[in-house]
């Protein structure tokens, strides 16, 4: 059960639109919900799975390196492994995600949905998923690299391990909104109703507030993060990290935090996939004789042999001097283009030499202009 094809658990079409994704899940996600089916082991498996494929399926991103590398993408094992924070590792919790989809709107009637029985009104809410923006060198995204980020979030509360209570004193009912969670307000004719600004729609507020987090069981301030950068990733990679998003409001869970990869910009090396390319300057000389060139690779200089005779413009591949591919696969190439470098400020006796050359060589020894005089003819006309 663990590998079915995504799109198959949904019962959705390879190129199902996102509105369709969601329509799919929807129903599904209701029917197999463990609220529904209880004790039901098969029912929760299945639960558990749809919230699988729609969390790929529903993100451009993650459903676009599904179609490219399938479940190898979201295998920790891809990423190299790390307790989920390396590329798409790692999945939330289907629980989240259900009443993600549904959100408000299921909200209020999700008992009358379920019969009952999962008023939770604990005030508990999810934290915030936080971006965080890296830039990171061309090395670094090639060889993978280990970064400690500072960032500045909601930590859980130690002053009140979280709970937003100063003693353990627990909760009353929100007088704001007499523990509704929602007021009423009169706009105009209107009476429009919001979410209660005093308790956020819990209806009950902490009865002696903790004095560090004033009850929310969250306190900003900074943390560091270590976050490992796959070997391979490209600019505009994004990672997860797992729980390092804001904590959640008196315990409830932590939201994730996203960090994008930017990859600045190399002086000498152009990647395309995985694939790197560079031009390195050739003497003239050694184009003609042939020889040895040195030549820059991430992993430092390499030489190159050569041939008599190479014209400006050849590309010499070096195998697996490129960049690793991140799902694994053969590491990509280094493409190096020479650039046949004419020498400048001659001397007098070079010069006199450079006209020898030119006398002894006559018109007959230039291949490439030639064949280019032979396809000019017709222009010029003779
Ligand atoms: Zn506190
Ligand atoms: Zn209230």
């Amino acid at each position: 059960m663990a590998d079915r094809d995504f799109y198959e658990v949904l019962g959705v079409a390879r190129d199902a639109s996102a509105a369709e994704i969601k329509k799919a899940y929807r129903k599904l996600a209701v029917k197999f919900h463990p609220d529904k089916n209880p004790g039901d082991h098969e029912a929760e498996e299945k639960f558990k799975e749809l919230g699988h494929a729609y969390e790929v399926l529903s993100d451009a991103d993650k459903r676009a390196a599904y179609d490219r590398l399938g479940h190898q993408a979201f295998t920790s094992g891809a990423a190299g492994g790390g307790g989920g924070d390396g590329g798409f590792g790692g999945f939330h919790d289907p629980m989240d995600l259900f009443s993600q989809v549904f959100g408000s709107a299921f909200g209020g009637g999700f008992e009358e949905f379920f019969g009952g029985g999962r008023r939770q009104r604990s005030g508990k809410q999810r934290g915030s998923d936080l971006r965080y923006d890296l830039e990171i060198t061309l090395e670094e995204a090639a060889r993978g690299s280990e970064k400690e980020l500072e960032i500045e979030h909601f930590n859980a509360c130690s002053n009140c391990n979280s709970t937003g209570s100063r003693g353990g004193g627990g909760t009353r009912p929100c007088s704001s909104c007499g523990g509704r969670g929602v007021v009423a307000r009169q706009a105009g004719i209107f009476v429009q109703q919001t979410t209660c600004p005093e308790c956020r729609g819990a209806g009950e507020v902490v009865s002696d507030p903790c004095a560090a987090c004033g009850g929310d069981g969250r306190v900003q301030k900074p943390s560091r993060i270590r976050i490992r950068i796959p070997a391979g990733v490209e600019d505009g990679t994004r990672l997860r990290s797992s729980g390092n998003g804001d904590a959640g409001v008196r315990g409830g869970p932590a939201g994730d935090l996203y960090v994008f990869l930017h990859v600045r910009e190399h002086d000498v090396f152009e990647r395309e996939g995985s694939d790197l390319f560079c031009e390195v300057p050739l003497p003239f000389s050694t184009a003609a004789l042939g020889g040895e060139l040195e030549v820059p690779t991430l992993e430092g200089s390499a030489s190159i042999r050569i041939p008599a005779g190479t014209q400006g413009g050849t590309l010499f591949r070096l195998r697996d001097r490129g960049v690793p591919a991140l799902a694994g696969g053969r590491k990509g190439d280094l493409h190096v283009k020479v650039q046949v470098e004419v020498p400048t400020r001659l001397n007098g006796d070079q010069q006199d030499k450079l006209r020898e050359f030119s006398e002894s060589i006559g018109e007959h020894n230039s291949p490439m202009q030639e064949s280019f005089f032979q396809k000019a003819k017709r222009f010029f006309g003779s």
